[in-house]
């Protein structure tokens, strides 16, 4: 497996410069996924925790709206800037909803998060990201999209997919969770990292043992007699590939064990990064410009005059040190007056348009036709209630 052969002198290198990050360098993007309870946000806390010791402090961005309480100290957090519960009152949202539109408002923000991440960058090695609970509200969604693109065109950006390796014992739900993996690799492209997380509960040895030999993953696969079997037989095969050129690495969120040779790995694929997916993203980037600058104006300001129907009190995200608390409300539902004149030019809709730029657009009229649908219920609930 890639990254493995260069461990140790990767190792002195990082103990050497630890916390001194005065190289020049640009901070590399940890973006955590993976399924709900795999271990994300404890695993962003003992990283987080693990590069204090070592005097490298990171820095830490809090993008699940509706976690409770987080156990680090978020330099940014979604929830200074997105009430959540607020989102699901006002839009008549159930949980899910409510978390895909408060990271869609949170994305159209997004520009000022990276201003506070370029400003910082050259005291942290690490920038840390933690996502929501459930993985497809940012793998699959516009805002994710939007995120993902902007860090990666900036900053070294490298995906950690956390996975539980004691919920992965039996053999198709291994194979699930490496499915979910590569589409993920797939769809952003960048450099990838398998945590094999709680090994404090069952060492990965078991799984890393069925991606390097196909045979012991077969006779794993013979006990099972679903006819779902028979699809994971033919999946492994396909897999292979994704397998030969994957960095997996086995850690405890819990105990720590295995920080080490994660740093070596993140280090290693911070190099794929610039060496693979820095050139193909500008080459990319160059062609798209030419051909789409025009028409991607257009859209955004389709969407901020969308946006504008929802009124931030402070139109800005905050770093940790400069606001009051998680706590604040700042969303808060727009004017009527302007939703009318909002509402007037949604017609028009180009059907040209990129699958995102549709999403975006779909959003506006989302945020309006359940603004309408909650105003509609409270009309009728204060009838009923009436004297
Ligand atoms: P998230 O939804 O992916 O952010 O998952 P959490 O970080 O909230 O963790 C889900 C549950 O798994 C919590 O009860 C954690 O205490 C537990 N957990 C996370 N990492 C580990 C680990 O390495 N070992 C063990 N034993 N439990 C863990
Ligand atoms: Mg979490």
């Amino acid at each position: 497996m890639a990254g493995t052969s260069a461990t140790v002198d990767v190792l002195s290198d990082i103990d050497e410069n630890i916390g001194e990050k005065d190289d020049g360098k640009k901070a590399v993007c940890l973006l955590v996924l993976g399924m709900a309870g795999s271990g994300k946000t404890t695993f962003v806390q003992r990283l987080a925790a693990h590069l204090h010791a070592g005097q490298c402090p990171p820095y830490l961005i809090n993008l699940d709206p509706a976690v409770h309480d987080i156990p680090f100290p978020a330099n940014i957090d979604i929830r200074d800037t997105v009430n959540y519960k607020e989102v699901m009152k006002q839009y008549g949202l159930g949980p899910n909803g409510a978390i895909v539109t408060s990271l869609n408002l949170f994305a159209t923000r997004f520009d000022q998060v990276m201003h506070f991440i370029e400003k910082k960058q050259h005291n942290h090695r690490y920038v840390l990201i933690d996502t929501p609970g459930q993985i497809e509200v940012f793998t699959w969604s516009a805002s994710g999209s939007i995120i993902t693109e902007a860090l990666a065109s900036s900053f070294p950006c490298v995906v950690v997919y956390v996975m539980d390796t004691s919920r992965s014992v039996s053999p198709v739900t291994f194979m699930s969770n490496m499915l979910y993996a590569c589409s993920i690799l797939y769809k952003t492209k960048l450099p990838f990292i398998v945590v094999m997380n709680k090994t404090d509960i069952i060492e990965e040895s078991f799984a890393v043992e069925w991606m390097n030999d196909f045979e012991a993953f077969q006779d794993a696969l013979s006990q099972e007699r679903s006819y779902v079997s028979n699809l994971t037989r033919s999946m492994s095969l396909v897999l292979d590939e994704f397998y030969s050129n994957l960095r997996v690495v086995g850690v405890s969120s819990v105990t720590g064990s295995g920080l080490g040779e994660l740093l070596v790995k993140v280090q290693d694929a911070a190099e794929e990064y610039d060496r693979d997916y820095l050139p193909e993203y500008e080459r990319l980037r160059k062609q798209l410009m030419e051909a789409k600058s025009e028409k991607q104006q257009e859209q955004l300001e389709r969407l901020s005059k969308d946006l504008g129907v929802v009124r931030m009190t402070s139109a800005s995200v905050t770093e940790a040190s400069n606001v009051g608390g998680p706590g604040d409300l700042i969303m808060t539902r727009g004017d009527p007056d302007d939703a009318a004149a909002a509402d007037s030019d949604t017609d028009d809709v180009d059907h040209s348009k990129v699958e995102e730029s549709k999403e975006r657009d779909a959003f506006g009229s989302f945020l309006r036709e359940r603004r309408k649908v909650v105003e509609v219920r409270n009309r009728k609930s204060s009838l009923t209630e009436g004297p």
